[in-house]
């Protein structure tokens, strides 16, 4: 039985203390307005029941450090072989091939900067990537160019897509790693990975993919896709933040980023985080198994959505629907209306999502992404991003398809063109 609320909302057990506080807050909140409506799943996700049970043993009485020889550590050294060769299995890789990473934003530096300097001292001193990547591989590579090395960006189609001519003129024998991500955080486009990848290897390019956005949407099989490293995130998958991982084909020469420890064979040292790695393979096992059947549902309910959107505002665009897309992303920008008070607008009504573009020093400065597919910075400027997941519903989607036409016209009113 919950325990009694005072009218502040304390309560006399301390432990039970924040929930309590946050079931008060949400009723001040939210009591006089329909539920809210989370829609930026492509953001983070939350931490599903199933794997947060897993991992509570690892934070209560399997606390040991896996280094440890004496039962503790042999307990928590077998939790970490398990999960390391549990998540392998969602990838077809076998378990020393696979490391675990604080996040994604480590796993994608790795990946770049780990093989480039593995691989410098042979002459491949260049990395080819996309304009539209996630800034942890953009920075990745403009650190190689601080090292002596030698960034290139391929071009992009209008849809999102990389021109293949590009590539191949891009990619040749001077390149040490090139890095295609697999399905884009802003706009979900899908990129063909598995000709990519066999393409950049014929010219003995090590390729990578950044799949934080495609893990659990995407089928990704190492036997099946010649990929040699691939990035994951837990947070984006139902795992906590703050754990990642890298998959490194056997034979990919890379460095490690850190040193002082021998774990992980020395190319990621650091005390495991044994809890969170249970976690992110637990994550990633349900990830898998829900794979097909989560696309088809949430294709459905973006189309639907789109669809409601495009009725209501006939000059909406949607950002990269001409190209293959995942199924959990929209961005839609609507002529004239400001993403920033938009969003305002939809967080005021319960709706949580997100800009398409860039808050930084005060100055919005329109999505990196949506420049290099060529959209004007007006209408990137007007970009906001809806992702669904878990939490998404279609009676979210329906309120979201009433809602927004409908702060758009106020807007409108309020702006004349
Ligand atoms: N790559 C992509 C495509 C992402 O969407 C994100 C996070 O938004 C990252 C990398 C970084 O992952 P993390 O937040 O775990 O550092």
């Amino acid at each position: 039985m919950d325990p009694p609320l005072s009218v502040t909302g304390e309560t006399n057990e301390s432990y039970c203390q924040a929930d309590c506080f946050s079931r008060w807050l949400n009723s001040l909140a939210f009591n006089r307005m329909p539920d809210p409506v989370y829609l930026d799943h492509a953001a983070t996700t939350p931490v599903r029941a199933e794997v947060l049970e897993a991992m509570m043993p690892f934070f209560g009485p399997r606390f040991g450090n896996p280094s440890s020889v004496h039962r503790w550590g042999r307990e928590a050294r077998t939790a970490l072989d398990a999960a390391r060769e549990r998540l392998a299995h969602t990838l077809g890789a076998a378990s020393d091939e696979v490391i675990f990473t604080s996040c994604g934003t480590e796993a994608d530096n790795m990946a770049l900067i780990g093989v480039w300097r593995a691989r410098r001292a042979s002459g491949r001193r260049a990395v080819v990537t996309t304009p539209i990547e996630h800034k942890a591989v953009l920075a990745a590579a403009h650190q190689v160019v601080k090292e002596g090395g030698e960034e290139r960006f391929v071009v992009m189609h209008r849809v999102g897509l990389v021109d293949d001519r590009s590539f191949d003129e891009l990619v040749t024998g001077d390149v040490a790693v090139c890095s295609v991500m697999w399905v884009n955080n802003e706009i979900g486009v899908l990129q063909d990975v598995p000709a990519l990848a066999a393409r950049a290897k014929a010219s003995g390019v090590v390729f990578h993919t950044d799949a934080v956005q495609a893990f659990g949407k995407v089928m990704i099989d190492a036997r099946a896709t010649p990929f040699d490293v691939l990035s994951l995130s837990g947070h984006k998958i139902g795992a906590p933040k703050g754990i990642g991982a890298l998959y490194i084909r056997r034979g990919t020469p890379i460095e490690p980023l850190m040193f002082g420890g021998t774990q992980d064979r020395g190319r990621r040292p650091g005390t495991e985080n044994v809890a969170m790695a249970v976690g992110l393979a637990r994550a990633a096992e349900l990830a898998v198994a829900e794979r097909t059947h989560e696309w088809a549902k949430l294709e459905a309910m973006r189309d639907r959505l789109e669809a409601a959107l495009l009725a209501r505002i006939p000059d909406a665009v949607i950002h990269g629907r001409g190209g293959p897309r995942a199924p959990h992303i929209t961005n839609v920008s609507v002529p004239g209306v400001d993403s920033e008070s938009m969003l305002m607008a939809l967080d005021l009504r319960g709706v949580a999502c997100s800009a398409g573009s860039a808050c930084q020093s005060g100055s919005v400065s329109p999505s990196h992404v949506l420049s290099a597919i060529g959209v004007s910075p007006d209408l990137a400027s007007a970009a906001i991003r809806l992702s669904l997941g878990i939490l998404t519903t279609e009676a979210c989607i329906d309120r979201v398809a009433e809602l927004f036409p409908a702060l758009v016209a106020k807007a409108r009113r309020l702006t004349p063109a």
